[in-house]
């Protein structure tokens, strides 16, 4: 997919993280996702995986999006061992994705955190 063809939202947050206005420490990136630092990291390892385009959050999804979340699934694992989750099954990591209000979204673009690291963590 190529840049232009991604559909973002210039008062989104996560847009401007993917399109380098605001700074962040990248994990991973490919044509259609980023990975990057949680700001306020809840463990050890706290990353944030999402889709390039602006996507508000799971609720949008449709078919369409079925094959970039399959992705997105099975990036997970692989990011969160190279980012220091230890191994399956004594390490192992956490995935979430808050959804609207009532799931706790705080910021409207698709993320899913990844945490994982010796606990004991600050949350969850
Ligand atoms: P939510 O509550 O929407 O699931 O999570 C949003 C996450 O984005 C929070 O964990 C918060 O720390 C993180 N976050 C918010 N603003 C920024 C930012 O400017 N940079 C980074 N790297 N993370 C952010
Ligand atoms: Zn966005």
């Amino acid at each position: 997919m190529s840049e232009l063809a991604l559909h973002t939202d210039p008062d989104c947050l996560f847009c401007k993280i993917v399109a380098g206005k605001i700074p962040s420490r990248m994990v991973y990136q490919d044509d259609e996702l980023y990975a990057f630092h949680d700001i306020h990291p809840w463990a050890p390892v706290h990353f944030l995986l999402i889709p390039k385009q602006h996507i508000a959050s799971m609720a949008q999804l449709t078919d369409a999006h079925a094959a970039m979340m399959g992705r997105m699934m099975v990036l997970v694992p692989k990011l969160a061992l190279l980012e220091g989750c230890n191994p399956y099954p004594a390490g192992g990591f956490r995935m979430l994705s808050n959804t609207g209000a009532e799931g706790g979204q705080e910021v409207h673009h698709l993320h899913i955190h990844v945490m994982g690291g010796p606990r004991p963590w600050l949350r969850g």
